[in-house]
């Protein structure tokens, strides 16, 4: 289940209220080359990881994809979410991308999904006052936005994150919608 959206939209509240509410699902924590936020944790939010590490783990084979993102690098790892997929469906909250490469990867099971803000006002409020980035950053941050919406149409599902809880419930329906089909 590859969840996208724009930085700032609120993908990580849903995301663990989904692991919170239902207990067949596990998310793959990715591995990137970005510095921490305050209040992340490695192993928990990324596996905060060097350059060179990041390119030995791509020559290895070791990521199911990967992706630069804003000068940094970011990756899910392969076997986790091969082992976890015998029991579990994956959660993976990545961007367009990357979710499209997993679409690719795996046309029959891959569910992507597409969080969307309810305003462009809205999200950009949400974004400064996250405080972590610059103006520069910021700007570069809300045309990323733009691209990002603009790729919803290659998207399984668009949801509009009005309510953090009543997205989650849209996600869970689809999830169990989509196991029917595969049952
Ligand atoms: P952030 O730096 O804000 O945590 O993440 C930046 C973007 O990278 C977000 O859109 C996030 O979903 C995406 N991202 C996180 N992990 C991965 C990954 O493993 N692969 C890809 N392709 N994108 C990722």
């Amino acid at each position: 289940v590859v969840i996208s959206g724009p930085s700032g939209v609120g993908k990580g509240t849903i995301v663990k209220l989904l692991l919170d509410a239902d207990k067949s699902l596990v998310e793959s924590v990715s591995c990137t080359t970005r510095a921490p936020r305050a209040g992340e944790e490695n192993g928990k939010d990324y596996f905060f990881i060097s350059k060179e590490e990041f390119s030995d783990r791509i020559a290895a084979n070791d990521f199911l994809e990967y992706d630069e993102h804003f000068g940094n690098f970011y990756g899910t790892p392969r076997s986790f979410v091969e082992r976890q997929l015998k029991e579990k469906s994956v959660i993976l909250e990545i961007e367009v991308v990357g979710a499209l490469n997993v679409k690719r990867l795996m046309p029959s099971s891959a569910v992507l999904i597409m969080v969307a803000p309810p305003s462009m006002e809205e999200l950009e409020k949400r974004l400064s006052g996250r405080g972590s980035e610059g103006d520069e950053e910021l700007r570069t941050r809300m045309q990323r936005v733009r691209y990002e919406l603009d790729q919803a149409p290659l998207y399984d599902y668009v949801i509009v994150n009005d309510d953090s809880r009543e997205t989650m419930r849209k996600i869970r329906e689809i999830i169990r919608r989509e196991k029917e089909k595969t049952i």
